[in-house]
């Protein structure tokens, strides 16, 4: 780990704010509001923190228009949190931040780890397609859920959710949670976020068959084949079938079960770990913490 958790931004309030304001307004402070840059900061110890727009005369703070806005959090808590979960190999759970941090309640916790994945999630303007021309684009599908034994007071065992992922190799990874393994489910998601022009790489799923069409090749790989690696090592998804074996101990290890409403939150977070799997923990984070901003949750926090 590249972070060091005793420098001040993750103890003292004021050196956290200050880093936030460096990294958010390097160039120094714009108004959010209105985007002048005729802005004062505020005196007074009550108005910590706080900027005055000279043009739209509106108040605002660091925190205005990213995913800590609102929060009664101290903002060096945030920052600890988000270097910590950028940090794990595999996931925190709430309950792990709840300690690390000293947060009153479980739900707190919760609702933070679930703001960050938040900013975990790719703008906009970097979701473009994945692949392209002389591209191999993986795609696989499977099951997550939790297992009976790891819920030793439930009588069934918890519903499994089908995950599909698409990987470039040696590039990005995007990952979904689909209602089916049907041609039409997965054709909808696959030709939306990989380039036609890729090299659709599957396994012998007959749904892909009529995808696969559609794209510049395709290939499909039996997974119980002996000859596994075909073709000189290029028929294979074994990048997707990383990518997979990554998640999957991020569920059984920390979280046991995923709920179906959040598993879209969870399923950014691993695509966040696995496209950033090149970076340090550091880089990582600030990464994170620039996907703060212009994200706003829009379920409210409880308590
Ligand atoms: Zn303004």
């Amino acid at each position: 780990m590249d972070i060091d958790l005793t420098a001040p931004i993750f103890h003292d309030e004021a050196a956290a704010t200050a880093h936030m304001e460096a990294d958010r307004w390097p160039e120094g402070a714009h108004c959010p509001h209105c985007g002048s840059l005729n802005v004062h900061k505020m005196a007074g110890k009550t108005q910590a923190g706080m900027f005055l727009c000279n043009d739209c005369r509106d108040k605002f703070t660091v925190r205005t228009g990213t995913i800590f806005e609102r929060s009664h959090i101290p903002l060096h808590k945030w920052l600890l949190a988000t270097h910590l979960m950028a940090a794990s190999k595999k996931s925190m759970s709430a309950l792990q931040l709840q300690r690390m941090l000293g947060l009153g309640s479980y739900r707190t916790a919760w609702f933070m780890c679930h703001r960050i994945r938040e900013a975990m999630t790719p703008s906009r303007a970097k979701s473009g397609p994945i692949g392209g021309e002389n591209k191999v684009v993986e795609a696989d599908e499977t099951l997550i859920g939790g297992k009976k034994k790891n819920r030793g007071f439930a009588k069934v065992e918890p519903k499994k959710h089908t995950v599909l992922t698409l990987v470039e190799r040696d590039g990005e990874s995007r990952s979904f949670h689909v209602a089916d393994v049907t041609a039409k489910t997965l054709r909808e998601k696959i030709v939306t976020v990989a380039s036609r022009r890729s090299h659709l790489m599957t396994d012998e799923l007959a749904s892909y068959a009529s995808i696969g069409d559609e794209f510049a090749g395709h290939t499909t790989v039996n997974h119980s084949d002996d000859e596994y690696v075909r073709m000189a090592g290029f028929a294979h998804i074994n990048t997707a079938e990383c990518r997979f074996s990554l998640m999957k101990r991020a569920v059984f290890g920390a979280h046991h079960s995923v709920s179906e409403a959040h598993l879209p939150r969870y399923l950014v977070e691993w695509d966040f770990k696995f496209n950033t799997r090149g970076k340090t923990d550091g880089e990582r984070a600030a990464l994170a913490l620039k996907g703060a901003e212009g994200k706003r949750l829009t379920y409210r926090q409880p308590h």
